[in-house]
């Protein structure tokens, strides 16, 4: 007999429309011409009406993606492609990126990559180029890098986190118990952890904020969440963000539980009380959900 597993009723969404918002219509025009590609649209994020929406310009979110389309590793829950030699990088990009978020009219922007291992750097000089000539060219715009654990190395953090960026942001997905089932086997909680440390250590405490963003539904027992957090705050993570594991193939893990709304709004309320500055927490979650208006409400206030 075969089963057909529904999708509970909150992770039905309806498609955004420009008719409803007119920040995402325009933020939307004026990405044309641009040549920027971004993950909001790549992806069919279903937040893209929110998130370039805004209440105001300022707040605008979009993510973008560096470094090519292919990934040097695989991480069991993620659709992008694997490669182990991808296309070189474009020398191009950090100006041409720059140029384009300059003349976008966006308040905040993620930018993300692939993991590129098959680099000596992992790409932190390429990151950390295009942030700077992003705040050259536009210095109000807030900017997050988004990266990998650059194999631990932690002086490739130090040229990320020195880059001149407002928020750092690596993500830890999972548990440390179940890390080795859902990361790429060269990805450890710990190594993680090391990094999201660094990047406090080299630019102070207070002086940048870090982030990281966790899958519910793998599986994770409520206690080993708990230690998850602790651990977080125990090297000043500001940010935490929780949303849904969703399968995007058979080939990928199962989705174990799908996790209610309501649940989700506990998981918020109990981080932001052990300290940490915000947390965006729900079904549709994505780290880089409504990133700006966050940073804008809770950071900058
Ligand atoms: Fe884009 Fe991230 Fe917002 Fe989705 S959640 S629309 S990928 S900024
Ligand atoms: Fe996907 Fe990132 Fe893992 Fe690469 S390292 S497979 S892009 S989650």
């Amino acid at each position: 007999k075969r089963t057909i597993t529904r999708l509970p009723e909150w992770l039905k969404t309806p498609i955004p429309s420009a008719g409803t918002n007119p920040n995402y219509a325009k933020i939307k025009a004026d990405l044309r011409g641009l040549n920027l590609h971004t993950v909001c649209e790549e992806a069919r994020c279903p937040n893209i009406g929110e998130c370039w929406g805004g209440s105001n310009k300022a707040e605008a979110t979009a993510t973008i993606m560096l470094m090519g389309d292919t990934c040097t590793r695989g991480c069991r829950f993620c659709s992008v492609k694997t490669n182990r030699a991808p296309a070189p990088l474009d020398p191009h990009e950090p100006e041409n990126t720059a140029e384009a978020l300059a003349r976008w009219g966006l308040g905040y922007v993620v930018l993300t990559s692939v993991d590129r291992d098959d680099l000596a750097d992992g790409g932190a000089h390429h990151f950390a180029e295009t942030i700077r000539r992003i705040k050259q060219k536009k210095p109000t715009l807030l900017v997050e890098a988004l990266t990998g654990d650059f194999r631990g190395d932690l002086d490739m953090v130090r040229i990320v986190a020195e880059s001149g960026l407002d928020v750092y942001a690596h993500n830890v997905e999972t548990t440390e118990g179940l890390t080795p089932y859902v990361r790429d086997r060269r990805a450890t909680f710990r190594q993680s952890l090391k990094v999201l440390k660094h990047v406090k250590d080299v630019k102070g405490k207070d002086n940048i904020i870090t982030k990281t963003s966790i899958m519910l539904g793998l599986g994770e027992q409520e206690e080993e969440l708990w230690e998850t957090l602790r651990e977080l705050r125990k090297v000043d993570v500001d940010i935490v963000t929780f949303g849904q594991y969703m399968r995007p193939t058979k080939r990928h893990l199962k989705v174990e539980k799908y996790v209610t709304p309501d649940e989700f709004d506990l998981w918020g309320k109990r981080a932001l009380d052990m300290g940490f500055l915000h947390c965006a927490s729900g079904p549709l979650v994505r780290s880089s959900y409504k990133a700006g208006e966050a940073f804008i409400e809770n950071v900058l206030r």
